[in-house]
């Protein structure tokens, strides 16, 4: 491989290469990491410097890169079996993992029984879309609404853009999407309103929009208790509850989008559990394979499964499905991730991380610079006040310089470590963000 420096990467990357969510005019100027190598918590750059990588990639890290026991599970998949259709075939990591996701779902008053694999967050959004409508088709007649949240982000395919409202990612596409009925964000609040008083109001709102239409809606979907892509906006677990009492008072089912949220990045398991319910379709992705490889997955009840189950000639197949479905390796990272999480008993971890970031963020709630710090568990979001354009990137850039990785979303910038981070490296990743802001604010 052409060892080159991070600089002539980046101008054939320039040349050759078109980014997600990013404006190219400005790519070269913002100086992009060229990551070599990873290990730990720690990127590497092509001339050797690391840095902390404080988003876990993307939100998808759990315990770091390079993890010897997930290393070894996927080499052991390969020398026996790459990849093969799930369509008419099924394999032992396939199977061995929805027995795993199964154990550790959500329970209670109702049982995620059956899992249905995809690629990423987004192509997991269109299945539980699809599955929630033709559900209702086949229990009683067709419920073409849904009902989803301002500043919803389920993804970036046209299903998943309908149920969001992220008006930035969003609005160029309205004229394309799927019908909708959009409820107030219980994460958006007035000034001096508590998340308890915002969460009654937001549920005033939705039991209205049901009463309405709820003979229309066939699901309710929604990311629990944190909408991350908005810049983590939190809301109070009675939010959720009042959500799926809704659902089901109205005869909707309700979508969990745990795909930012589950894998115990909010201190539990799935942030379902903070409010004690059980949806009826839970989308996880993301950390599910420790962040190595893209696999995705709906859990769903039985009440929903059964509805799909008659002859071949009453078409109540789910026909959906993509190639890479259950995808061996890609299981077999998934299955190690979740073993060695339970072993490591990680998710408790996670909590105990959550709770030391939140002591040492405290120091700078009154930063000249912050604006507000919301959290849930290692899902941190500090906004920042604007002094002029991209002041989130430029909070970002500051801190790279001080062994930090981290990437805002506009003026909020995004804590998201991995999960079974040291509390020295949880340290240095506040005290570059404290210094980055120093100097933006000097
Ligand atoms: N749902 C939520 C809540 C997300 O945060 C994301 C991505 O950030 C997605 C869905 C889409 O997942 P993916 O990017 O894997 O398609």
């Amino acid at each position: 491989m052409d060892s080159g420096t991070s600089d002539s990467w980046r101008r054939r990357d320039a040349a050759a290469v078109w980014h997600p969510f990013t404006q190219h005019s400005l790519w070269l100027d913002d100086e992009p990491l060229v990551v070599d190598r990873a290990e730990g918590p720690w990127l590497y750059d092509i001339e050797g410097n690391r840095y902390l990588d404080g988003v876990s990639s993307l939100w998808v890290t759990t315990f770091g890169h390079r993890v010897a026991e997930i290393d070894a599970a996927i080499a052991r998949q390969l020398s026996t079996l790459d990849h093969t259709t799930f369509l008419g075939t099924t394999h032992a990591p396939g199977i061995e993992l929805a027995e795993e996701l199964l154990a550790v779902a959500p329970g209670g008053d109702r049982r995620l029984s059956k899992v249905f694999y995809a690629g990423d967050g987004s192509s997991a959004v269109e299945a539980a879309l699809k599955m929630a409508y033709q559900y209702s088709v086949q229990t009683g007649g067709p419920r073409p609404q849904f009902v989803r949240l301002a500043e919803a982000y389920h993804g970036d395919t046209l299903g998943a853009v309908s149920v969001g409202g992220v008006e930035l990612f969003h609005a160029t596409y309205r004229p394309l999407l799927l019908r909708t009925i959009e409820a107030g964000s219980p994460g958006v609040r007035a000034d001096g309103q508590t998340p308890a008083e915002r969460a009654r109001e937001a549920i005033a709102e939705l039991a209205a929009i049901l009463a309405a239409q709820g003979d229309q809606v066939c699901a309710i979907i929604l990311e629990p208790l944190v909408q991350g892509a908005a810049g983590m906006l939190t809301y109070d677990p009675s939010y959720l509850a009042a959500a799926r009492a809704l659902a089901d008072r109205h005869g909707a089912l309700l979508i969990c989008d745990e795909v930012a949220t589950g894998v115990g990045r909010t201190g539990r398991m799935w942030a379902s559990q903070h409010a004690d319910i059980v949806p009826d379709l839970l989308v996880t992705a993301k950390g599910l394979t420790g962040g190595y490889l893209p696999l995705s997955a709906v859990l769903a009840t039985d009440a929903v499964y059964d509805a799909f189950l008659g002859a071949p000639a009453a078409a109540r197949t789910f026909f959906h499905g993509h190639t890479y479905t259950a995808n061996p390796l890609a299981a077999a990272a998934a299955l190690a991730n979740l073993r060695l999480m339970a072993d490591r008993d990680l998710v408790a971890r996670a909590a105990d991380l959550g709770r030391h970031l939140a002591a040492r963020l405290a120091k700078i709630a009154s930063h000249q610079g912050v604006h507000e710090i919301r959290q849930l568990g290692t899902m941190i979001g500090v906004e920042v006040r604007d002094v002029g354009e991209r002041t989130g990137v430029a909070v970002c850039r500051a801190a790279r310089d001080h062994g930090v990785w981290i990437r805002p979303l506009g003026d909020t910038v995004i804590l998201m470590p991995p999960l079974g981070l040291e509390t020295t490296e949880a340290d240095l990743l506040v005290d570059a963000l404290a210094a980055a802001l120093d100097e933006v604010y000097a």
